[in-house]
């Protein structure tokens, strides 16, 4: 469970995630939606230490995330994180790519020559089958499309074989197509693997249609917090207007108006 109380987060003098409140079950679906700016990437970032709150309690399964190198690392273990640009390495092999995820099980001088357990070796093409990229395995990166590499990202977070997958814009840079296969593939891997999913998306539709709960985020204030069914599309439109905030207070008046 992650449970999130009272979390600030300051760049410099900007106020960028201000009082979140926010508990995430196991097995949950979430997507966490916005417009540019809102806090969305920073809180998942938080999640997995690459930020620090600013002050708040920030808590996975009851523990604070640690701040000693060697205890964070083992922390991370359990936390996969998948980048919008995929952060591979184009010049090496998928395969050696998603043995990549295996490093923080591997010793510093094991990893440097690249030696890596049979286990890891089976592993890695079990998750490289499982996300359909097995026959590319010894292809270089850079020579597949943006959806296989994305493939190629997902099969290397789920190698270290975390219970949480965090996902900032997983499918940002890819064609609608290509776009609904991975989140349907990130859908079924969650049910599979029984992770929980926090993804942030910039596509409503795609949000409503696979998370099971959405997290609206403007200006770091959680403005929309409920299950996908449950919202509707235009009030989700609605968190992307820059007046949102105002429409709230007008809203406010307007019921004011109204018990007069
Ligand atoms: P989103 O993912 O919703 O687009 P971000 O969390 O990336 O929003 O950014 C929220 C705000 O925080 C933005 O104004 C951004 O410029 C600022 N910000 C994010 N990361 C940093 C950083 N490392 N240093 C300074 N400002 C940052
Ligand atoms: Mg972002």
């Amino acid at each position: 469970m992650i449970n999130i109380q009272a979390l600030k987060k300051n760049f410099n003098n900007e106020l960028v995630l201000a009082d979140i409140n926010l508990t995430i079950s196991d097995g949950e679906m979430i997507a966490l939606l916005g417009p540019s700016g809102a806090g969305k990437s920073t809180l998942l970032r938080c999640l997995n230490g690459f930020e620090r709150p600013t002050s708040g309690v920030l808590t996975i399964n009851g523990q604070p995330i640690p701040t000693q190198p060697k205890l964070l690392q083992a922390f991370r273990k359990n936390i996969g994180f998948i980048f919008q640009n995929f952060n591979l390495v184009n010049r090496m092999t998928v395969l050696d790519n998603a043995l990549c995820g295996r490093l923080a099980y591997t010793s510093t001088a094991k990893s440097f020559f690249k030696i890596f357990s049979k286990e890891d070796r089976e592993l890695t093409e079990y998750y490289l089958n499982k996300v359909g990229i097995y026959e590319y395995r010894h292809k270089r990166v850079d020579q597949l499309s943006g959806g296989q590499r994305q493939r190629v990202a997902i099969a290397r977070a789920l190698i270290q074989q975390p219970t949480i997958l965090l996902a900032d814009e997983p499918v940002a840079s890819l064609d609608p197509k290509t776009a609904h296969s991975i989140m349907s593939l990130l859908q079924s891997l969650k049910e599979e693997e029984k992770l929980t999913l926090v993804m942030t998306l910039h596509h409503v539709e795609l949000a409503k249609e696979y998370a099971q709960r959405i997290i609206g985020l403007n200006h770091g204030v959680i403005k929309i917090d409920n299950l996908s069914h449950q919202i509707s599309l235009e009030r989700l439109y609605r968190l992307y207007e820059r007046n949102e905030s105002n429409l709230e207070q007008e809203v406010k008046a307007g019921e004011l108006i109204a018990s007069y």
